[in-house]
């Protein structure tokens, strides 16, 4: 289930509104083409957040853009844009390279259709507009990859869409670079296609110019050449004697012959009938012999007649002569003695082709037309490619008012359009006349089409050759990496000599190799000197360790086994003889009267006797099964397994009397020192007890007895024939 994030979705609103303000303010590129960078606002939310938060900032950005260009296709595009992006993202896919994708195979085609369906946009347009949407949308792909990558607050929000895998260094790099290149290499070429644009304008503008000066100048002096020459002939008629009507035939055909500009000439009587023409032929020989035809309602007539002027006639249809249209330069003609009073007319029909060789004259702008309109707005003449009729009408209008140039234009065919079909400029004539020279405006589009894809095809290249060179750059820095990582992980030395590092490398990596190296072998000797180290402390703890078992177990002064120890021995001693059924002895061995003995000689006396007696009892219990403790003070635990139930008393007395037998040197001033001891003890069979307390304590009761019988005594007891535990 999809959750708000407050923080996601205030940070989705914000930058859906920076991107609104910034698409209210798009970059005029040429004509109605804009570019615009507030889309790079959803682009920054898809690639941290995901789709359904770019859907949001989309839409607040094509509030903007709706506003900016008022068509509801910005919703449907970039929406679709900002959710494919997103789950672009969550794939791991880059955006710069899923944008690719959208435009290619959605974001364009749908542009298309739509503006197919509901735009008036001309064909030529449409395909330079819909390459310019693609481009732009790249634009805003690379500029939100980047600056991603560059605001470093931005990698800091919390829960953002994570890469699934890592990525590798190769793709990193190369990504970066395709993004720099396309936001350096579009940029530039958007700049750079802007200005050669504006210059191609302002020659296109100055040649439009030069076509329409020229051709208007080259009609007025067509004009007055002609006007002139029926100003000259009427002249000429008026002082060559007008009343010998029999020789104005031949020479109205030979003024003909000079001027061929005109199509047909004639000349008429006082009543407007024809007196003379030429061709004569077009007209009838009989019909003009016998004044047959009257251009009395002609305002070539009237005008020249009854005003008197030499006088050129809007375009209309001629009669007699053909019906072609005509344009028609008339003079009144008088008699020399009456010279206020016309007695006819000499006109001439201007040949209107001969405006197309006036064009054919301008050869160098082929792909010009011209249109020559009278003053009453009707064609003279229209190059044959615009399909105007002379006489026609002439029905324009001025187009493309929103489009960002200084170029004027205007539409022919489809005059409601806003989008211009020709670029245009025009030259009004001193007789009212106008000259317009117009020149298609899809060709312009075309060569900016052509640049775009030009442009749009070099980028493609050079991602290409991005995604080789930065190859073979990552495999340079990722190849030694590996080297180092791969021979540092060996444990042993043998095989780091197989490694090497590439010559190509860049030098910081001979040096981590080097430094790593050394820190290697450091850390390897310093490893030996601890191993050493450990080894020379565990030996010595195990000394102390075994002194110390020594100190648990052993009397210092006596080196004879402690109280502790005894009567830990005597439970596996006790054991051992009550599991083999056997006898055992346990005694208690005391100093008598030491007490005065250290009053005699001293502490030290006292102590060299307790070591003295310690020796000569290891000496002679001597079995190993035998146990000799100093019980406290100076008195002595003495267990002895496996005894000889009728030897152990001669046994006790004779050490007893071993001991009378000692002499022993004070160390303190090397006099001899004697002593007796009195034995307590008990021999019985193993079984008896298995608490040495028990035995203890009889052994005790003897030895009491001992003492106060007079001391140097053994008392010992034995089982009674009787008791039939014991066997012997
Ligand atoms: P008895 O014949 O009744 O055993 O008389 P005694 O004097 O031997 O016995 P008593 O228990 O009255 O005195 C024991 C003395 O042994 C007291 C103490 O100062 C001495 N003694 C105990 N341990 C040591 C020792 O390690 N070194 C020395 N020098 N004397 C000790
Ligand atoms: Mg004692
Ligand atoms: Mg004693």
């Amino acid at each position: 289930m999809f959750q708000i994030n407050r923080q996601h979705f205030k940070f989705s609103l914000f930058l859906g509104i920076l991107g609104l303000i910034a698409n209210l303010y798009p970059i005029p590129l040429f004509g109605n083409v804009q570019l615009i960078l507030g889309n790079s606002a959803f682009v920054i939310v898809a690639i941290l957040l995901g789709p359904w938060y770019a859907l949001l900032t989309a839409l607040v950005c094509s509030i903007g853009l709706f506003i900016s260009w008022s068509s509801p296709h910005v919703f449907l595009i970039f929406s679709l844009e900002a959710i494919w992006l997103g789950f672009a993202r969550r794939k791991d896919i880059y955006s710069l390279y899923a944008d690719i994708g959208y435009w290619l195979l959605l974001g364009m085609p749908l542009f298309v259709l739509y503006a197919s369906i509901f735009s008036e946009l001309p064909e030529s347009h449409l395909s330079f507009i819909t390459l310019k949407q693609g481009i732009n949308g790249l634009i805003c792909a690379a500029v939100g990859s980047l600056a991603v990558t560059v605001i470093s607050e931005l990698w800091q929000l919390k829960d953002k869409v994570k890469d699934k895998k890592r990525r590798s260094f190769n793709a990193q790099l190369t990504y970066s670079f395709s993004l720099v290149l396309t936001i350096s290499l579009l940029g530039s070429a958007l700049i750079f296609n802007h200005q050669v644009i504006i210059k191609q304008q302002e020659s296109l503008k100055r040649n439009l110019h030069d076509s329409v000066t020229h051709l208007g100048l080259a009609t007025e002096v067509f004009l007055e050449t002609h006007t002139r020459a029926i100003d000259n002939a009427s002249r000429w008629l008026s002082l060559s004697g007008a009343e010998k009507i029999s020789g104005w035939q031949s020479k109205l055909v030979k003024l003909h012959q000079s001027y061929p500009g005109f199509a047909t000439m004639l000349v008429t009587n006082a009543d407007a009938r024809i007196i003379a023409a030429s061709p004569l032929s077009a007209l009838g020989v009989n019909k003009v012999l016998n004044k047959e035809i009257s251009v009395e309602d002609r305002h070539y007539f009237q005008e020249a007649f009854f005003n008197q002027i030499t006088y050129t006639s809007p375009a209309f249809l001629g009669r007699g002569f053909g019906a072609d249209p005509i344009v028609a330069i008339s003079a009144p003609f008088y008699r020399s003695n009456e010279p206020d009073k016309p007695t006819g007319i000499i006109e001439g029909s201007l040949d209107l082709t001969t405006f197309a060789q006036i064009e054919q004259a301008n050869e160098v702008y082929q792909d010009q037309s011209m249109i020559l309109v009278d003053e009453a707005g009707r064609v003279i003449y229209a190059s044959d490619k615009l399909g105007l009729a002379p006489l026609s009408e002439f029905m324009w209008a001025e187009s493309g008012k929103d489009y960002k140039t200084s170029l004027s234009m205007l539409n022919l065919r489809d005059i409601e359009n806003p989008n211009p079909e020709f670029v245009y400029d025009s030259y009004a004539l001193d007789n009212q006349w106008k000259l317009y020279v117009v020149k298609p405006f899809s060709p312009l589009l075309k060569l900016l089409e052509s640049q775009y894809l030009t442009t749009f095809a070099v980028l493609i290249l050079s991602i290409i050759i991005t995604v080789l060179v930065t190859r073979v750059l990552s495999i340079r820095l990722t190849q030694p990496l590996s080297v180092i990582a791969n021979k540092f992980a060996e444990h042993g030395h043998s095989k780091a000599a197989d490694y090497h590092i590439n010559e190509e490398s860049p030098i910081e990596f001979l040096n981590l190799y080097q430094s790593i190296k050394k820190s290697k072998q450091e850390l390897i000797s310093y490893q030996l000197e601890l191993e050493e180290k450990v080894a020379i402390r565990t030996f010595e703890l195990e000394k102390a360790n075994a002194k110390l078992q020594i100190l648990v177990e052993k009397d210092e002064l006596t080196s004879l086994y402690n109280r502790r120890y005894a009567e830990a021995k005597f439970r596996s001693t006790q054991d051992f003889c009550q599991r083999s059924d056997e006898v055992m002895a346990v005694g208690i061995l005391d100093i008598d009267n030491f007490k005065s003995i250290n009053d005699t000689y001293g502490h030290q006396g006292g102590d060299e006797c307790l070591r003295v007696l310690s020796r000569e009892m290891k000496k002679y219990f001597k079995r190993d099964t035998d146990v000799i403790a100093r019980y406290g003070g100076e008195e002595f635990l003495l267990i002895l397994p496996f005894c000889n139930v009728l030897m152990i008393e001669a046994h006790l007395n004779e050490f007893k009397d071993k001991v009378q037998g000692l002499v022993i040197i004070n160390p303190n001033d090397k006099r001899p020192i004697s002593m007796t001891v009195s034995i307590g003890a008990l021999v019985n069979n193993a079984r008896y007890s298995t608490e040495l307390d028990v035995w203890f304590k009889q052994a005790d009761i003897n030895l009491y007895q001992a003492k106060n019988q007079g001391r140097d005594k053994v008392i010992i007891s034995m089982p009674k024939p009787s008791d039939k535990k014991v066997t012997v």
